[in-house]
């Protein structure tokens, strides 16, 4: 359903440039090489401006183009806002389908792994739709998850995850950039409505307050937020 929304046809000037802020070489001229980069403006609320240094979750991943699948984004189907990252071919920088590997974007200690999802049925969605502004619901719509302590708070979630990567369970400690999960379509209405059109990930950044990453900020902020989580 998301899928549809995103332009094939964005202006490639809007791409965010996921580079490292590499130590200026400017010792020189050759024109273009000042490049003026997205400014990181600082201020994001919450208390999160200090937090960087996340890795994609997908190898070589970047930041969407479309806000509408950043965080803050309204969505309709569920009467909610989008609270994470989604992933989406052709849209993220690399490569991905069903099993492609989801990477954890920093350190920490696996605090939910599901091993024992089930699949979301014909009559659940029904249910689920009927009354989806619910904790209970929004959880089956993320489906099968990975969540990770980062400590101080601040949790990952992977979702919409086909498999659970080996060896991966609650407690598992788990390094930057270590492979924990599968891509998949889990929980979204396309699994049941139209399966293998709907693979992507959704990736959240939790607070210690029990909100996300970005929350109230305008798509500017969360963007600019977002660059600065992913920089070094
Ligand atoms: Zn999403």
């Amino acid at each position: 359903m998301l899928v549809t929304t995103i332009s094939a046809t964005e202006a490639p000037a809007t791409v965010i440039s996921n580079q490292a802020p590499s130590a200026t070489t400017s010792s020189t001229p050759s024109g273009a090489s000042a490049t003026p980069t997205a400014t990181t403006t600082t201020s994001n609320g919450n208390g999160t401006s200090s937090q960087h240094g996340f890795v994609w979750p997908l190898a070589g991943g970047c930041l969407p183009k479309g806000d509408q699948l950043m965080p803050g984004a309204p969505r309709p189907y569920r009467l909610g806002i989008h609270e994470g990252v989604d992933f989406y071919p052709s849209d993220n920088c690399t490569t991905i389908a069903k099993g492609t590997p989801v990477l954890a974007a920093k350190a920490g200690t696996v605090v939910r792994a599901d091993l024992d999802y089930t699949d979301i049925s014909p009559a659940e969605l029904t249910s689920l739709l009927t009354n989806p502004a619910t904790d209970q619901a929004f959880d089956r719509f993320r489906g099968r998850q990975v969540w990770v302590d980062h400590g101080n708070g601040i949790i990952s979630r992977y979702c919409h995850l086909s498999g659970v990567a080996a060896g991966i369970t609650k407690g598992s400690a788990v390094s930057q950039g270590q492979f924990i999960a599968y891509v998949g379509e889990s929980g979204t209405p396309e699994s049941v409505t139209a399966p293998g059109t709907e693979f992507h990930l959704h990736f959240e950044l939790r607070l210690p307050d029990g909100t996300f990453m970005g929350k109230g900020q305008t798509p500017s902020q969360v963007r600019a937020l977002y660059t600065a989580l992913f920089s070094p």
